[in-house]
């Protein structure tokens, strides 16, 4: 079998209806840093990109988006640090563990502006929305996968239910387009 990721190869399960968040917690055994998230996340999916956090020996990250203004750092917060302050998603990380507890947009142009990408794996609470799709898969390789291993990954990722897409899923990259579009004034309203 191949490894995708732990919260996700042996199946993950359903949210839970009302289900209203939960609180994110980084791997330090000592004053661990905690979110506290306050609501349902969104469009969970799979992620094969460099960025996003991965826990140890995962091919991919699990990351889902959440409106910024239910994110809120309980605690620990002077061990957050960004990881890297040039990014458009602003990951701000462990210091001391390294897990990134959320990611935050601060250009407010950009189409995503208004959405955390937060980790629920990091929690204990069930009732998280689940994987919906694997993107950007042919990233993996950037992270050092080696090519031949990417049809098995890919018919893996089919298998489970996580349709492959080496950009974002259809409905995102449309998003996107929807929001340079209208930008740009080629689409109205
Ligand atoms: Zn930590
Ligand atoms: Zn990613």
């Amino acid at each position: 079998m191949i490894s995708l990721h732990p919260a996700i190869d042996n199946g993950y399960p359903a949210a839970k209806p009302g289900f209203s968040g939960g609180t994110l917690k980084c791997h330090c055994a000592t004053n661990p840093v905690t979110v506290e998230v306050g609501a349902q996340t969104a469009y969970n999916h799979a992620c094969g990109c460099t960025k996003c956090w991965k826990p140890d020996g995962a091919v991919f990250s699990q990351i889902a988006v959440v409106d910024r203004n239910k994110v809120k750092v309980t605690s620990g917060e002077e061990k957050l640090q960004v990881v890297d302050p040039g990014a458009a998603i602003q990951r701000h990380a462990c210091k001391e563990c390294g897990v990134h507890m959320f990611g935050r947009i601060e250009n407010p142009d950009h189409p995503f502006y208004g959405l955390d990408f937060v980790h629920t794996e990091l929690s204990d609470d069930e009732g998280w929305s689940p994987p919906e799709f694997a993107a950007f898969v042919s990233s993996v390789i950037e992270g050092g996968v080696s090519p031949e291993r990417m049809t098995g990954i890919r018919t893996r990722l089919s298998d489970i239910g996580l349709q492959p897409y080496d950009a974002l899923s259809p409905a995102l990259m449309d998003a996107i387009s929807t929001h340079v579009a209208r930008r740009s004034g080629v689409l109205s309203g």
